[in-house]
């Protein structure tokens, strides 16, 4: 089965083409960059407008000269979570795709799909999941046919809470990369850290770095330790999932899992306790189309696709509305 996959849940326009023969994937995207501030809705609809049609065609073209005329099997896109302007456009993208190349159309949900494409390429049975994008941070662990939230965060995203941050400071979006920069030259200041039960929050901890850079604390400091806060929060809810589902390995999604000292952390704790850690590479880290085909793939194997009538896109799917069909039944 070949899956042509539609992404664009937010800042990335992306197109791909998976294989789920070879497992070969080709990937094409195209970054919404502000020029300042963080990601406006409207223009990053816009570029979402002018970038899917390039980065669908460039994975069609792919596809045609790989595969030949009849390479597509199914057209996968991302449904939600997201900002609804940008989803709009996909859903369209990706229903006039389904139909113009008569194929069947699959909606994916982008979370499970973050968490999905670490269990495939790590080859582990049932993981909890560590989510920590922009817009999200959770735990995720399959039960009786669901991805189950065993925890989330009670405000901000993860990476959108450390765009705060860097967005008070003047740079540009994104932030994480630039506080990862910053933080192998700082120093530990005490911040806010709250873990509530199996949830956490990050917006204190946010407004506590701003008052301590606008107080002169040096923001290598200030950036080293909003990761050591952050990333132990995840960490100690990301043990406490291994622990309560007495489940030994964790796969590790979304984009701020591109940031080495959270790896670092997520991989020492796991050793520490005799758990698998997997982390997929960059490019299937971040937001991008490969995930969405792959699951796409999963999902059309099994009839598990949907009518265009049908096919709203959700800018709040949660990953626990999704009827997990794709997994065996002996999976608990
Ligand atoms: P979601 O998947 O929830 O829709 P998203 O659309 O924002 O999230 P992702 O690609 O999963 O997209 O994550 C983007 C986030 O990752 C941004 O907040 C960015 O600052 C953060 N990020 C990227 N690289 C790093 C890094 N090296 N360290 C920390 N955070 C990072």
């Amino acid at each position: 089965m070949r899956v042509l996959g539609i992404e664009g849940t937010a800042w990335c326009a992306s197109a791909a083409v998976f294989d789920d023969a070879g497992g070969d994937f080709f990937i094409e995207s195209d970054a919404y960059e502000p020029d300042s501030g963080g990601i406006h809705p409207r223009e990053a609809a816009e570029h979402m407008g002018g970038a899917i049609p390039r980065v669908v065609e460039t994975a069609l073209r792919y596809a045609r000269e790989e595969y030949g005329s009849d390479a597509i099997d199914a057209v996968a896109f991302s449904q939600g979570p997201g900002l609804g302007p940008c989803l709009r456009i996909v859903g369209t993208a990706a229903r006039a795709l389904a139909r113009t190349l008569d194929v069947p159309l699959v909606g994916v949900n982008h979370m499970v799909a973050h968490l999905e494409i670490g269990r495939y390429r790590s080859g582990f049975g049932s993981p909890v999941c560590l989510n920590a994008s922009g817009a999200n941070a959770h735990l995720l662990g399959y039960r009786d046919g669901r991805y189950r939230v065993l925890g989330e965060t009670m405000d901000t995203g993860v990476g959108n809470a450390l765009d705060k941050f860097t967005r008070h400071v003047g740079w540009t979006h994104p932030g994480g990369p630039k506080i990862e920069a910053h933080a192998a030259e700082g120093s530990y200041v005490e911040l806010p850290y709250v873990v509530k039960g199996m949830d956490f929050s990050f917006s204190g901890i946010m407004s506590a770095a701003k008052d301590a850079y606008d107080d002169g604390v040096p923001v290598e400091d200030v950036c080293f330790s909003l990761q050591e806060h952050t990333f132990a929060m995840l960490t100690e809810v990301a043990e406490r999932a291994l622990s309560l589902t007495g489940t030994d390995e964790l796969v590790l999604g979304g984009g701020v899992g591109q940031n080495d000292r959270l790896r670092e952390m997520l991989a020492g704790m796991c050793a520490d306790r005799g758990a698998s850690f997997y982390a997929p590479e960059p490019r299937f880290l971040r937001d991008n189309a490969g995930m969405i085909a792959q699951l796409g793939a999963r999902m059309a194997s099994v009839g598990d696709t949907v009518e265009v009538a049908d096919s709203a896109i959700d800018p709040n799917f949660r990953p626990d509305q999704v009827p997990v069909t794709w997994r065996d039944g002996d999976e608990s």
